[in-house]
């Protein structure tokens, strides 16, 4: 009895990881096709690596001193052979991992998008999951400013053909290392002054990773960021001409931004240009975008010393704006519903259906819920639910006749001809094709 109950008991998701359900195909469909064809239009090939990588990929990739290696990997030894494997928290390391492996770069530059689901044990709450979906783009074997702008101007593109406004560029250098290096002497001494006032994130990292003392959230600490020794002014020459290169494209191509000298993104491997895209309108979870240039990962990870930058955007944060805005077009349902009764209509619908389809329409095909065949009323009711521009309805008689009946179901046709016609078999698809148009073209008046 005890054992029959558990079997029944119903089982739930894995907490801060979502179902996708049909309700939102649709937000998700229009969205990733808008990204594609932005993608297309900037001549980025697509890119699909695995969901779980060697651990040291991302120790190696990301940086020990990083809130994704400390507390955020869903690391595991795989059972069965011992190896220390880790859902990947982000893509970029894994792009490169492959990119290197396959010698994808031996001729020339690439540039590279992948869309995925990522994995962080973070606190789920609104705009965070442990399971999360990027698009993301690695402009790999580019040195210059220009590939940053790119990157850049494909997200004001993106947002422009979704229709999104608000969403604000920051930029920022973190130059090169040797100016890290002077900086961060600098900036531990200022930290070390103001210990007493430090939060615990920001003492475990005031001698491993004192840049990210500069980005925390805590409102009390915000003071002491501030007025912390800025990187910025610690760049030289080169680095000022990156930052300076960069700057001049995007106002060429008027591209609001604004300098945000602490920002400085929670992964270790970027140098020179960090950026982010960022709404108020999700509350803390603002950052819809961020990138930047990452020149030593690639020899990092055993690859030949090559420049690259990248964005990774999260898609729940965009879908959310999306529908926040209702700027989701709405879903098409299918053309047309067949409805049948008697074994040789049931036979018939089938051919007539495939034929259909054939010509490129969209059709569903009644099946009965319970294996008995159900009245035309209830059929019909189905029809209507399903969004179908139009019934073809076929019985014993109508498939006698060489016949079948016609109703449209919605828009501009089924208020104007509500009625059912009896249309020829053989001159089915070429009759509703004809309507479909006419349909269409009514509606755009
Ligand atoms: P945050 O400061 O919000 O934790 P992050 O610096 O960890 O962000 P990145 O690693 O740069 O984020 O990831 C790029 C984008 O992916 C983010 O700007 C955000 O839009 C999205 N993202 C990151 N983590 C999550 C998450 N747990 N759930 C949903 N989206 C996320
Ligand atoms: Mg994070």
């Amino acid at each position: 009895m005890t054992e029959q109950k558990r079997k029944a008991e119903k089982l739930s998701g894995v907490k801060g990881m979502n179902d996708i359900l049909p309700q939102d195909a649709h937000l998700w469909e229009f969205f990733e096709s808008t990204v594609k064809s932005m993608l297309r239009s900037y001549g980025y090939q697509n890119i699909r690596t695995p969901i779980v990588e060697h651990t040291q990929l991302f120790t190696r990739g990301i940086g020990e001193v990083t809130d994704i290696v400390e507390k955020e990997m869903y690391s595991f030894t795989d059972a069965l052979n011992g190896e220390n494997l880790t859902l990947r928290p982000e893509n970029t390391a894994a792009v490169v991992r492959a990119s290197i492996e396959h010698n994808l770069l031996y001729d020339g530059p690439k540039r590279l998008w992948y869309v995925g689901p990522m994995f962080r044990h973070e606190r789920p709450q609104r705009g965070r999951y442990r399971q999360f979906h990027q698009v993301g783009v690695e402009a790999l074997g580019f040195a210059g400013p220009d590939a940053d702008a790119e990157i850049i101007l494909m997200c004001q593109r993106l947002w422009d053909d979704l229709g999104l406004t608000g969403i604000k560029l920051e930029i920022n250098s973190l130059g090169l290392a040797e100016e890290r290096a002077a900086h961060r002497v600098e900036l531990i001494a200022y930290l070390e002054k103001h210990v007493d006032a430090l939060d615990e994130d920001a003492k475990r990292r005031l001698y491993t990773n004192p840049l990210r003392v500069l980005d925390t959230k805590n409102p009390a600490l915000q003071e002491i960021a501030a007025n912390a020794p800025k990187l910025i002014d610690f760049l030289r020459d080169e680095s000022r001409a990156h930052f300076d290169g960069l700057q001049r494209i995007l106002k060429a191509n008027n591209i609001p931004f604004t300098i945000n000298p602490r920002l400085v993104r929670g992964l270790d491997y970027y140098n020179l240009t960090v950026f982010e895209w960022i709404t108020d309108k999700l509350g803390a979870q603002g950052t819809v975008a961020a990138g930047g240039r990452y020149d030593p990962l690639i020899e990092q990870l055993g690859g030949k010393p090559t420049a690259a930058c990248g964005w990774a955007m999260g898609v729940e944060r965009i879908l959310e704006l999306l529908k926040d805005e209702n700027l989701v077009p709405e879903a098409d349902g299918c053309d047309v519903y067949v409805v049948h009764q008697g074994d040789a209509a049931r036979d018939h619908a089938f051919i007539v259906a495939e034929r259909l389809r054939d010509t490129g329409l969209d059709v569903i095909l009644h099946c009965s819920a319970d294996g008995q065949s159900a009245s035309f009323k209830s059929q019909m009711k189905r029809a209507d639910a399903s969004g179908a521009a139009f019934a073809v309805i076929l019985g014993d008689d109508e498939v006698a006749q060489g016949v079948a009946g016609v109703k449209p179901l919605r828009g501009v046709a089924a208020d104007a001809r509500n009625e059912q016609q009896a249309v020829a078999l053989g001159d089915l698809t070429e009759y509703l094709i004809n309507a479909m148009v006419a349909s269409a073209e009514d509606g755009d008046d």
